[in-house]
């Protein structure tokens, strides 16, 4: 049997090789850097994505490197008071059977790339960008950018927000920019000054902007975040969230809030983007996973998650079927689940970002809500 290309080595193809590897399948995973890797910062582990790690063999590992904050708090970001918090220790083992987590991403995908290395049915290549590809009766020939060629029975589409295998398959073109605007820092913890909500992960929503803290590498860092939805980008100005505009943003916050600024770097920042849910991502022996199939917004902390949450799905689905129906029947396992998470981030995003009358509202309701409780994000943490 040919081995399975998977174009694209971040979280969602080598999770995906990982757990084709693990059924028996030959993988061969084509990664346009020359290196494999991930950025610097954290990322945000719910207990939904904890069972797929633990079906991949890596969820020890990983936990290794985690940190476990004691409740997930939501501050308004205006007078820097707790609004609301959700206590993911005991409640969260209880219900759902795993903790919630945050880790370096460094370490989740070096601990993925880890297991990856260890399976002899693996092949990594790097400095191999997909340019294109051709379905050839039962193979599909893939070509990179530097010439190469290689033949597979099927192609995973791994490559990401501005996914190649993609516009093949759906021909979208570009994603959706949403004008939201990230800088992050990670922080040694003896630089942080105020810490009193430092077990915990906190999220400071306001008008426009919001901030996130939590510490990583066991505790011996602190992870910051400071996200602004750009008025400048709204109304099609350059310089949409550049640095001053940030701190234009954050002149309303909180000044504990606004202090948190000093510890993001103003050296870079990203932009975010989505897409509109498709009803088909798949084209014969040809499918697309992780934020090559549906990219969201950063709001439910689920992206990366549901790249994993895929991979499994797609594993299972190509252990039992031929490639055509594994990968119709995969992307109909995961089409509503992750059109949810695309769709209810955006919902998040506006309520994070609420002002007047809305922010208002939004705290009235989070102040009355259950800490042991989260209905509201119950069927996603539910898993799969
Ligand atoms: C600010 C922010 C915060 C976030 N926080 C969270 C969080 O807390 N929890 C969470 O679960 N998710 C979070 N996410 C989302 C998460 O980062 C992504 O959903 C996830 O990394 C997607 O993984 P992926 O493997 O699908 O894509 P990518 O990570 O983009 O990987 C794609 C890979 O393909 C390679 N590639 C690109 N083009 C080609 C090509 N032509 N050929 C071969 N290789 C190619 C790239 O080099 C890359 O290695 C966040 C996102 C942002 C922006």
């Amino acid at each position: 049997m040919k081995e399975i290309l998977v174009a694209g080595g971040g979280i969602g193809g080598l999770a995906a090789a990982l757990a084709l590897a693990l059924k028996g399948r030959r993988v061969r995973v084509l990664e346009k850097a020359a290196e494999f890797g991930e950025i610097g910062y954290g990322i945000q582990m719910g207990p939904n994505v904890s069972r797929m790690l633990e079906r991949l063999g890596v969820l020890e590992a990983i936990e290794a490197h985690a940190f476990f904050p004691e409740a997930l708090i939501f501050a308004d970001a205006l007078d820097n008071t707790e609004i609301t918090r959700i206590a993911v220790g005991k409640f969260f083992r209880e219900r759902y059977g795993y903790r919630y987590f945050v880790v370096h991403r460094r370490d989740l995908h070096g601990e993925i790339l880890a297991a990856c290395r260890r399976q002899e049915g693996i092949a990594l290549e790097t400095s191999r960008g997909v340019a294109d590809f051709e379905q050839r009766g039962d193979a599909v020939l893939v070509r990179c950018e530097g010439g190469q060629e290689y033949e597979g029975a099927a192609l995973v589409g791994a490559d990401g927000l501005r996914s190649v295998v993609r516009q093949a398959v759906i021909g979208d073109g570009a994603p959706r920019v949403a004008g939201h605007y990230v800088y992050r820092g990670v922080v040694p913890m003896d630089e942080i000054a105020e810490r009193s909500r430092a077990d915990a992960m906190t999220i400071w929503g306001g008008p426009d902007l919001h901030m996130v803290q939590y510490r990583l590498r066991g505790g011996t860092v602190m992870n910051n975040v400071a996200t602004i939805v750009s008025k400048r980008f709204r109304r099609g100005e350059k310089d949409a969230g550049a640095p001053d505009e940030l701190q234009e943003t954050f002149a309303r916050a909180d000044p504990h809030v606004r202090e948190l600024l000093k510890y993001v770097s103003r050296e870079r920042n990203w932009v975010l983007h989505d897409r509109e849910p498709v009803t088909n991502w798949s084209k014969g022996r040809v499918t697309l996973l992780g934020d090559a199939a549906h990219p969201t917004l950063q709001y439910l902390a689920q992206g990366a998650q549901m790249a994993i949450e895929d991979a499994v799905v797609l594993a299972e689905k190509v252990a039992s079927h031929d490639f055509a129906e594994a990968f119709l029947a995969y992307q109909r396992e995961r089409m509503n689940r992750t059109a949810r998470v695309v769709l209810s981030s955006r919902v998040f995003g506006e309520v994070l970002h609420a002002d007047g009358g809305a922010r208002e509202l939004r705290n009235d309701y989070c102040r009355a809500r259950n800490p042991d409780q989260c209905p509201e994000v119950d069927w996603l943490y539910r898993g799969i």
